[in-house]
């Protein structure tokens, strides 16, 4: 599933390629990809311009000279491809976007979980999914001021309140791990349980994470966004996530691997002590 990181390296891949070109045909191959009306959709689109590709969380905000913008929520698997080469369009592209330069801005999703919907961009903050997210790392509104109040009401594990969108925004289940073992949490402490000081590092350390999660999906931009499948250096830098059964780099006890309120969960427990 695409995180956050992964979210801006299609968010700046995109802008390289599509930004400032018209979009002079829309196609929707699968209906069920636009929330709302489809027609209106295509309507809508059709003839405007992309002014710029933004970022919430992990929804890609496409940008319309119109006054309008596509919010697109990947979900599992969706990306985007720019080219054009009819060999790029299969079974999988859900919609098809022709630019005014002969591209073709492709969106594919092979689990048809990802969606679409047009919404007033002056709006945007009363839209259902943008409303309800919480602050998220990198932003302004990411400081322990916000974040206190929204971690504490809980009494439920600190994995799943960190993973709740409506907490805080942007992390999803490989972050959450990483970011956990960094500050020596562990997945199952409850959320009111934790100290000014834990508040603070899980600030730190999820701005770290999702600086370097950044950078090194920012190195592969083009590749993502080509939808070759990779997903950057992420994999070589993680140190809980998918290590069940290998050594904690920080003290080699072996990493376990259980449920956290239904998601799999990786940490050291040496480490990471429930307080
Ligand atoms: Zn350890």
């Amino acid at each position: 599933m695409p995180e956050m990181p992964e979210v801006e390296t299609v968010k700046r891949g995109l802008n390289a390629q599509v930004k400032g070109r018209k979009i002079m045909h829309v196609e929707i191959r699968y209906q069920n990809l636009i929330t709302g009306d489809v027609e209106q959709f295509i309507e809508f689109v059709t003839g405007s311009t992309i002014t710029d590709v933004g970022r919430r969380a992990k929804f890609l905000l496409i940008h319309l000279d119109n006054g309008y913008t596509i919010i697109s929520h990947l979900r599992m698997e969706g990306r985007y491809r720019v080219s054009a080469d009819p060999a790029a369009i299969d079974k999988h592209s859900h919609a098809i976007f022709t630019l005014d330069n002969g591209q073709k801005m492709i969106y594919n999703d092979v689990r048809k979980f990802g969606r679409m919907q047009l919404w007033p961009t002056d709006d945007l903050q009363n839209n259902k999914s943008i409303q309800k997210l919480g602050p998220e790392p990198l932003s302004s509104e990411f400081t322990f001021k916000n974040l206190k109040p929204r971690i504490m009401r809980h009494r439920k594990d600190i994995k799943t309140v960190l993973l709740d969108q409506s907490v805080m925004s942007g992390l999803g289940n490989i972050y959450v791990d990483e970011v956990l073992w960094k500050v020596k949490i562990h997945p199952e402490t409850p959320a009111n349980h934790l100290t000014d000081e834990n508040i603070q590092a899980i600030i730190e350390a999820s701005n770290e994470e999702m600086k370097m999660g950044i950078e090194s999906g920012g190195s592969t931009v083009r590749s993502y966004v080509d939808a070759t499948g990779h997903t950057g250096h992420m994999q070589d830098r993680l140190k809980v996530y998918g290590k069940e059964g290998t050594p904690c780099p920080r003290c080699g006890t072996e990493i376990k691997k259980i449920k956290v309120g239904g998601r799999g969960t990786h940490f050291c427990p040496y480490c990471q002590v429930v307080q």
